[in-house]
C-alpha cells in the first residue's frame, strides 16, 4: 500500500492528536504500534491550547511509548513562544489555568488591564467580562495572537465542545475586524509543522503528516512539501491500516 510505503520511506512521522493519535486523548493502539516502531522518528503536533507537552508525554507513557516534550508541538505552547518575541509590556490571556502558569514561566506580564497584546487560548473560564475587557483591548490596538482557528472538537461523549476559533469569532464580532492586527498560530498555518520537522531534524519533504482533517492536518502540511495521509472520515484510511 502507498500510504504504509510512504511512513516505512519517511525519515520522520508528524502525527496529529486529536481524532489520529488519541481518542479523547486515550492513544489509540494502531497509533503506539506506530510510534513505537519508530520511537526516535516521530512528533505530535496538535492544535491543543489548554495542555502543556507533559500531559501528552504521559499519556503516551502510560501507552508504552517514551517521548520527549521537544517532540510534542503544541498551538498554546507555540503561542505563548510566539507572544514572547513579540516582547509585549502586558498580555491579555485568556486560557486554563495550567497555561497561566506556563505563560508566567515564560516570563510574559500577565495582566487584563492595558494590555497591548491579547493572547487566545481555549479558555474554559470565558465570559462576557472577559469579551469586553478583551474586546476593549484590541479597540485601543491591541494585536490579537490565536491558538488554532478551530471551532468545536468532539468530545468522548460525541458533544460538541467548543474551540479557540469559537472564542475568536466572539471576540471579533465585537470590533472592526479590519482594524485588528490578528495572527493564528495553530494549523493549518505553517508554524506547528515547521517546528516538528526542526524538533526531527529533518525537512518537510523528508517526512509524513498523519492527520484526521483536510482542512487543518493536510491544507498545511502540504504546501510545505509535507507528505499528508488522512486517516478516518469518509473514504480514508483508517489507522490499523497503515500498521497492519
Ligand atoms: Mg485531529
Amino acid at each position: 500500500m502507498e500510504a504504509r510505503r510512504a511512513i516505512a520511506e519517511a525519515k520522520a512521522i508528524l502525527l496529529d492528536w486529536d481524532g489520529c493519535a488519541a481518542i479523547a486523548d486515550r492513544p489509540q493502539p494502531a497509533a503506539l504500534s506506530l510510534m513505537a516502531a519508530r520511537p526516535q522518528a516521530f512528533a505530535i503536533v496538535s492544535n491543543n491550547t489548554s495542555h502543556v507537552r507533559g500531559f501528552f508525554a504521559d499519556r503516551l507513557r502510560t501507552g508504552g511509548v517514551l517521548v520527549e516534550p521537544e517532540r510534542v508541538i503544541l498551538a498554546g505552547i507555540e503561542t505563548l513562544l510566539r507572544a514572547r518575541q513579540l516582547a509585549p509590556r502586558r498580555t491579555m490571556l485568556l486560557g486554563t489555568p495550567r497555561m497561566e502558569e506556563a505563560a508566567r514561566r515564560m516570563g510574559l506580564h500577565l495582566s487584563n488591564d492595558e494590555a497591548d497584546l491579547v493572547v487566545l487560548l481555549r479558555d474554559t473560564r470565558f465570559s462576557y467580562a472577559k469579551l469586553t475587557q478583551a474586546a476593549n483591548a484590541l479597540r485601543r490596538g491591541a494585536r490579537l495572537l490565536v491558538g488554532n482557528p478551530d471551532r468545536t472538537h468532539p468530545s468522548a461523549e460525541d458533544l460538541v465542545m467548543p474551540e479557540t476559533g469559537a472564542l475568536m469569532a466572539a471576540l471579533l464580532t465585537c470590533v472592526e475586524p479590519s482594524s485588528v492586527e490578528v495572527e493564528v498560530v495553530g494549523k493549518p498555518n505553517p508554524t506547528l509543522f515547521l517546528r516538528a520537522c526542526e524538533a526531527l531534524s529533518v525537512r518537510p519533504e523528508e517526512a509524513v503528516m498523519i492527520g484526521d482533517n483536510p482542512d487543518t492536518d493536510v491544507a498545511g502540511a502540504a504546501p510545505l512539501g509535507l507528505r499528508c495521509i488522512l486517516v478516518e472520515g469518509p473514504g480514508a484510511l483508517s489507522l490499523e491500516d497503515l500498521v497492519a
